[in-house]
């Protein structure tokens, strides 16, 4: 390690600087030559340290930072090394250490913008010798600032009832914390509520998922609101005040008991409306319960198809048939406002819509069904008692299931959907136990990548399951030999064997991928976060900080940030709501100082940066009438300060005469 200290060099009134180059192992030191940069930043003003040291950020590189602060009396410090967003916080800290403000540091990144970037050395030193002068300019401008705490509110809300929802809700309610659950549909449970078996140990959905739906009803930490949806979302990490609209059930959840005599009773002797909850394979009232185990277990009125509602002229049959009067027809819309912390978002997916691929004939071929709709047909409590039979009541005696419908497509969504491998194997392992068809796998690549998977694809290779490599082109009913008639054809180039097939079936199932809700534009908005291009909800990092988004409080998990099975789910939504306990436990945020403040003499209220700021950060004060920043909301972007017409708006840590340094030191060669 080279020692460049100039002890000695008079500052001229300037702060005593700390310089510090990182070799970081030979990141940086390969290309540039850091002991040259050292020498160099030694000659600038104001800089009576000057350092070179192979890892910075290591235990000694910081304390070497907190030990020359105290012996050469520095008063700001640079570190030109990686990027400030590895390493901004541990030299702050180590400045801290030091008994300086940690603000009055700056770091230079030379590593992503110099020499991971350059190959010629000269060109690559020289560049560095410009940023660290730069900083080193800019450093002396720097002011002391304070971080600022504000409380956390307790009560957490969880948004979506799925398992992801219910795991999250129930971990932060069993830790003692108050939790709201708001679930848009009737009733909790999500996709898994619909299936028979899970893969890949094939155990019974409605026996794993119950038990926890139950304890959520009974805890006495967690408020179930099902049929409501958030509207609105206001303040900030710590301090969101929550708008909830909860429709209408025209039933009194507090006294019906689920008995389901009013649905006997109901005017509509026919069951005539398409049963949502059985993907539109049987029919309902407009009176029903979504499915025997649904939680709560409240009866619904449809106002869609409720005679009554619709029309107010109806026997009310289901009114006489209800012994406890829990059916009320003068139940409306209700907002209710709820005060939260820090927030979980689990709404989910939805199915890839397989009209889209109309080449595979869903809607045009009775004999065509998604995996979703075989979900159900498998069932024991669905639409055929879990017989497994097309549309028109016949017993299947072939069944083609086609992998990648609506995933790995350019035409359709470039994403692998990750559990439809995996659920393709599990139908067909019903499908065969259930009707002892013969079952045909058209795949394109087997994934099975997780704890036990690549066992259960050998399982089904050994219950003579068959697998043919290669996409199907189309599913059509011409039949070219008597063995075809009657049949729907699939027709696919067998990419191992070298020539295209055509295949009989009585029964085609889709294995359709996963994609965003349909609303999840409008849900994100909401809750102010952001999304991939793609539509899922975006996290704030893909490796280091998965369920956390860039609005601090709000947390996501399970299949609204991307395809993934229950054994995912289930750990996000944990580490979710461990997210949210650690806020919730601290019981205060630390907020950066770097945030924007209006001058309010030099505001001329024009209001241009209120639309502009993405965190919804500026109000108008009306009676000022100038530009008000609520700086807990304010993330430090800096957008309204560039836009100010009057520069009325000044950013901590980048105010004018500290940018306007740093730019003369980058152009002082
Ligand atoms: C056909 C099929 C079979 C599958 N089989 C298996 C299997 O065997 N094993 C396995 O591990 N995985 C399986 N999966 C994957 C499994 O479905 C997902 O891992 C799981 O459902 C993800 O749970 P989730 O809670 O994130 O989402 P979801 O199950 O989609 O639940 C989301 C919940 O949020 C609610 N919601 C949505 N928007 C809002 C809103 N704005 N406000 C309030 N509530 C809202 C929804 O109504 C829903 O209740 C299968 C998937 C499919 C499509």
């Amino acid at each position: 390690m080279a020692d460049n200290t100039g002890n000695g060099q008079k500052t001229n009134g300037l702060p005593r600087i700390g310089f510090y180059i990182c070799h970081c192992g030979s990141n940086i030191a390969g290309i540039i030559d850091v002991v040259a940069v050292a020498k160099f930043a030694e000659t600038l003003p104001g800089v009576v340290v000057s350092r070179e040291y192979k890892y910075m950020c290591s235990d000694p590189g910081q304390e070497l930072i907190a030990q020359d602060i105290k012996e050469h009396k520095l008063e700001r410090i640079v570190v030109a090394s990686c990027s400030p967003n590895l390493h901004e916080e541990t030299f702050r800290k180590a400045a801290q250490k030091g008994g300086l403000n940690p603000f009055y540091f700056q770091m230079v990144n030379i590593r992503e913008h110099a020499s991971w970037v350059h190959e010629n050395k000269a060109a690559a030193t020289l560049k560095a010798k410009d940023l660290c002068r730069a900083a080193i300019y800019r450093v002396r401008l720097h002011k002391a600032l304070e971080k600022r705490r504000v409380p956390v509110n307790p009560d957490v809300l969880v948004v979506g009832g799925g398992i992801a929802g219910i795991h999250a809700a129930l971990t932060l309610a069993n830790a003692g914390k108050k939790v709201t659950l708001v679930e848009r549909e009737a009733t909790i449970g999500g996709h898994m509520a619909m299936f028979d078996k899970t893969f890949p140990t094939l155990d019974c959905a409605a026996c794993i998922l119950t038990p926890k739906m139950s304890a959520v009803k009974s805890h006495p930490n967690i408020t179930l609101w099902t049929y409501s949806e958030v509207e609105k979302v206001d303040g900030y990490v710590g301090s969101y005040e929550v708008t909830v609209k909860r429709k209408p059930r025209y039933i009194k959840e507090d006294l019906c008991v689920g008995c389901m005599e009013c649905i006997e009773a109901c005017v509509f002797k026919e069951a005539k409306v398409p049963d949502a909850f059985n993907q539109g394979l049987s029919k309902r009232r407009p009176i029903y319960i979504d499915f025997p185990q649904a939680t709560p277990k409240v009866v619904v009125i449809d106002p869609a198809t409720c005679i009554n509602v619709k029309t107010g002229k109806c026997k009310k049959t289901c009114v006489e048939a209800c012994d406890r009067d829990a059916i009320d027809f003068t139940q409306k819309e209700e907002k209710v406002q709820l005060k939260v912390g820090t927030i979980v978002l689990a709404t989910g997916f939805k199915p890839f819509d397989p009209k889209k691929s109309p080449h595979y004939g869903y809607g045009k071929y009775p004999g065509v069904f998604t995996a979703l709709e075989i979900e159900r047909l498998v069932n024991a409590s669905g639409p055929t008692s879990g017989e497994v039979l097309t549309r028109d009541g016949r017993h299947p005696k072939a069944v083609g299931i086609i992998h990648c419908v609506g995933s790995r497509d350019e035409k359709t969504n470039k994403w692998c959907s990750r559990v439809c491998c995996m659920y393709s194997l599990k139908l067909a392992h019903l499908i065969k136990e259930h009707s002892g068809a013969e079952v045909y796998n058209f795949y394109i690549d087997m994934r099975a990548p997780g704890k036990a998977y690549e066992e259960f694809y050998e399982k089904l290779l050994s219950e003579g399951v068959h697998f043919i490599r290669g996409r199907v082109a189309e599913v059509t009913d011409w039949a070219m030999t008597k063995e075809e008639e009657g049949k729907l054809v699939l027709r696919v180039e067998d990419t191992l064997a070298g020539f295209v097939r055509r295949v009989p079936v009585d029964m085609v199932v889709l294995a359709t991928g996963l994609v965003p809700q349909s609303d999840a534009g409008d849900v994100r908005r909401v809750f102010n976060i952001g999304c991939g291009k793609e539509g899922f909800f975006q996290e704030r990092h893909p490796k280091l900080a998965p369920v956390n988004t860039f609005t601090d409080g709000v947390f996501i998990a399970g299949a609204c940030q991307a395809p993934k099975d229950i054994p995912d789910t289930v750990a996000q939504a944990g580490a979710a709501a461990a997210e949210a306990l650690a806020l919730v436990d601290a019981g205060f945020v630390e907020l950066e100082p770097n945030t924007s403040y209006v001058l309010e003499e030099e505001c001329c209220g024009c209001k241009n940066c209120i639309p502009l700021c993405p965190y919804t950060a500026i109000s108008f004060d009306e009676t000022k009438k100038k530009a008000d920043i609520n700086e807990v909301l304010c993330k430090g972007c800096g957008v309204c300060a560039a836009a100010c017409p009057s520069g009325s708006i000044v950013q901590n840590l980048f105010e004018d005469a500290e940018i306007y340094s740093e730019i003369e030191g980058v152009l002082a060669r």
